[in-house]
């Protein structure tokens, strides 16, 4: 399995737009010393010239057109090396590069029953891809066992691969209506997914509110963990002046204090960690910080845009 992390922030991306926070503001007086980032966006390629996106980042387009493994095939016509998109949460982030993808296209949507009627009921403009000839195909995405995905031609052979979803107590987007709370439940809006390929598994968690402890459990047994990096302290947004919300309140568990990620991971997981989904706000974009020191010597990579692993 090759995975590919095209976009390793937060949203808004880093730098962000309208922030003057010390990391962006640094950033662009070149002062500090750091990596632009797109939004989060992760790939996988489970067999040669096939890719699945893991979300749907609001910087695809781009992040698309810059990666030569996902250019269309010349020789056949109306085919993309993308052959579906793993929605992990209803969140705007991960779910508007959709948008990008309306160009008559078929391709598979693996969603929780939640996220797909958020998308498809809450919110009109994404029926947009059902244009495509055949329109775009719903796949469900669930917790209660892991599903096996087909991508030989030979109806005998085993699954390619393997997938789940992880309850992770995610929370609701704010802009979601009462209604759609009132017949949903949070743990199917933000979830984690677990890949499985030949007995090696990848545990995708770009956002981890905490609230579940289901999560130690799939950081235990993988192999590869991407996890929720967003935030280094709880209250790092009130230095912005933009918002009061905290990282918990956001869904967010924050890097540092006794309840933070690093607290809270599991001291026996063997498996390769790397953090992404990384706000603009975060100390650890600073190659030259304290924090960014103490996540890489606790054993965490820093994801950057680009970053390729073969598992
Ligand atoms: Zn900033």
């Amino acid at each position: 399995m090759r995975l590919k992390i095209l976009g390793s922030a937060a949203g808004g991306g880093f730098p962000q737009w309208n922030c003057s926070c010390r990391n962006c503001a640094g950033f662009r007086a070149g002062t500090l010393r750091s990596k632009s980032r797109t939004q989060t966006q992760i790939a996988f390629s489970p067999v040669p010239e096939v890719w699945f996106l893991v979300g749907a980042s609001p910087d695809l387009r781009s992040q698309i057109t810059m990666t030569p493994e996902f250019a269309p095939d010349p020789q056949n016509l109306g085919r993309s090396p993308i052959a579906g998109v793993f929605l992990s949460s209803a969140d705007v982030d991960s779910v508007m590069g959709l948008l990008h993808l309306r160009e008559f296209q078929s391709f598979f949507v693996f969603a929780t029953p939640a996220v797909e009627r958020f998308l498809k009921k809450e919110n009109r403009i994404f029926r947009v891809l059902d244009r495509a000839d055949p329109p775009v195909q719903w796949q469900m995405l669930s917790s209660r066992g892991r599903i096996g995905c087909h991508l030989s031609e030979n109806h005998g052979a085993p699954p390619t691969f393997f997938y789940r979803s992880i309850p992770v107590g995610g929370s609701y987007p704010d802009y979601t209506s009462e209604e759609f709370r009132r017949s949903t439940t949070a743990d199917e809006v933000t979830v984690g997914l677990l890949l499985e390929q030949d007995n090696r598994k990848i545990f995708i968690a770009p956002s981890l509110s905490g609230r579940s402890r289901e999560w130690i459990k799939a950081a235990q047994s993988a192999d590869l963990v991407l996890l929720d990096g967003t935030f280094w302290s709880d209250d790092e947004l009130s230095q912005t002046g933009r918002t009061q919300k905290t990282a918990t309140e956001l869904g967010h568990l924050p890097l540092s204090g006794p309840e933070g990620l690093l607290e809270q991971y599991p001291k026996n997981a063997k498996g390769r960690k790397i953090l992404l989904h990384i706000n603009n706000t975060n100390p650890i974009l600073d190659e030259e910080s304290a924090e960014h020191r103490t996540v890489l010597e606790a054993g965490y990579e820093i994801a950057y845009d680009g970053m390729t692993i073969d598992l």
